[in-house]
């Protein structure tokens, strides 16, 4: 494999800045563009920093002053030999020491090519290698450490378990295939069912475990509905003021969008910008109900809010319809306007949570955040027990492993020939490796290294 060499650290102005490189030529490369101050020390030694100078080696210009770490194969990240020179944090500076390092010998690394090299050289399976993108991209502490577990192998274990379990069954199914003189095909059968059942059971488990994963990695995509001036745009910034509200922003990979996210308990809520939507809408639009329709589809909880010292008109009861299906809040705004309304409801409305408040004087809040938390049980959600499963594309493998796993139990039941069973158990097999990466095409691959940074 050639030598990759890319920056590491993000682009822009920093304290230091970190160039990376992994590949045979690596410590080559460095002895051409590299004057360490102890030069008698000439033996390379992994786990150590060498103090001294990037230089041009024609003009022998000093580039930068820097510290070179060392990490020799197999012991770095890539398993391959590596080196990362930290310099000033100068956008010029890196760039040039990156140059210095492409016009000796190195090429530029693709995104994700060093975590990439890593699975691919058998450090770490593939799913240790997507938590690394997770770690970096984690929004809340609870979000990185499921990633930082999953990056220690708590889910490859859990899915190399069963894989093992399985290949034994394998084994035992060839077995009665190849001396059916011995009749053991009972008794196998009754084995093999009763293992099925079990790997069933932690099929379902890990399955499950997605609900509260999704959760902790995408968070719970929440909107403020209602008619004009009952008070969303105050809500939203009472929501986003309040001291319990970490308010990150986030830059949206897949949308160019700024999206605002609070976090209740540790738990990231995705709030969409509503206003946004509405400033996007033609202006004479007096009521967004179709932005409301739109936006109540791809949120999974919403909140309805009305004005609690005003009767509701046709399009509050508009709001009311949209919601009447969905995860909702409904949130009386405005209670500071209604003498003695601060612990009363105005009325309740469907079998919902109905929460007074005014946003203005900002009183009801922690109610509604009460509410949520309990809503999604989010006192609930923990990292510590066992494996999560946070990715979708993990939770695919398994779905598809799970109904291999119907079928091959079907077959037991139905006392279809032995080898049959054998064919739905490699698929299982099959599916499982595509999370761990056994069983995982080119393309898949590209897909998933093409989500890394630069660097990394
Ligand atoms: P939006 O159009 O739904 O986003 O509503 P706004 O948040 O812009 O609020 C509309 C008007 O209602 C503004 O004048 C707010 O000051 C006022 N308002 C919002 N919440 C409250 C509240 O709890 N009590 C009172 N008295 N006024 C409020």
């Amino acid at each position: 494999m050639s030598t990759i060499a890319a920056i590491s650290t993000a682009p822009g102005i920093g304290g230091i800045g970190i160039i990376r490189m992994s590949g045979k030529e690596c410590f080559s490369i460095l002895e051409k563009i590299f004057v360490p101050i102890n030069k008698t020390q000439r033996e390379i030694k992994g786990y150590t920093i060498k103090y001294g100078h990037i230089i041009e080696p024609k003009t022998k210009e000093k580039i930068d002053e820097v510290l070179v770490s060392y990490f020799k194969a197999p012991k770095s990240y890539t398993v391959e030999d590596m080196c990362e020179i930290n310099s000033h944090g100068s956008t010029i500076i890196v760039q040039r020491i990156l140059e210095l390092c492409l016009e000796n010998g190195a090429i530029i690394a693709e995104p994700g090519e060093f975590t990439k090299r890593a699975f691919l050289n058998g450090r770490i399976d593939l799913s240790q290698a997507e938590s690394v993108i997770d770690i970096i991209n984690a929004k809340t502490e609870k979000e990185s450490k499921v990633a930082m577990k999953q990056l220690d192998g708590f889910l490859s274990k859990e899915i190399q378990k069963i894989r093992k379990k399985l290949l034994s069954l394998m084994a035992d199914i060839e077995a009665t295939i190849d001396y059916p003189e011995y009749d053991i095909e009972e008794v196998t059968n009754n084995k093999i069912l009763n293992e099925l059942k079990q790997v069933k059971k932690e099929l379902e488990q890990l399955e499950k475990s997605f609900e509260n994963g999704k959760i902790i990695k995408d968070g719970i995509k929440m909107a403020i509905i209602g008619k004009p001036n009952v008070g969303k745009s105050s809500l939203m910034n009472a929501l986003l003021k309040e001291e319990r509200a970490i308010v990150t922003e986030y830059e949206g990979t897949t949308r160019d969008t700024i999206e605002e996210f609070i976090q209740i308990e540790g738990i990231p809520f995705k709030l969409i910008d509503t206003a946004g939507i509405r400033k996007a809408s033609d202006e004479v639009e007096k009521i967004g109900i179709h932005k409301a329709k739109e936006i109540a589809k791809e949120c999974d909880l919403i909140i309805a809010m009305f004005d609690a010292h005003r009767e509701l008109d046709e399009e509050d009861k508009e709001i009311i319809d949209i919601i009447r299906d969905k995860n909702a809040i409904l949130v009386w705004n405005k209670i500071d306007l209604i003498p003695n309304m601060e612990s009363e409801f105005k009325s309740i409305i469907l079998d919902k949570p109905n929460i007074n408040i005014s946003a203005k004087n900002k009183k009801g809040i922690e109610k509604l955040y009460q509410t949520i938390a309990e809503m999604y049980k989010i006192n609930e959600i923990t990292v510590d027990n066992a494996a999560l499963v946070t990715n979708v594309r993990h939770k695919n493998s398994i779905q598809r492993a799970e109904q291999s796993l119907k079928r091959a139990i079907n077959c037991i039941e139905e006392n279809t020939p032995i080898d049959m069973i054998s064919i739905y158990i490699k698929e299982i097999l099959e599916n499982l490796g595509e999370i761990t990466g056994e069983n995982v095409t080119e393309d898949i691959i590209k897909e998933i290294f093409s989500k890394f940074c630069l660097g990394k």
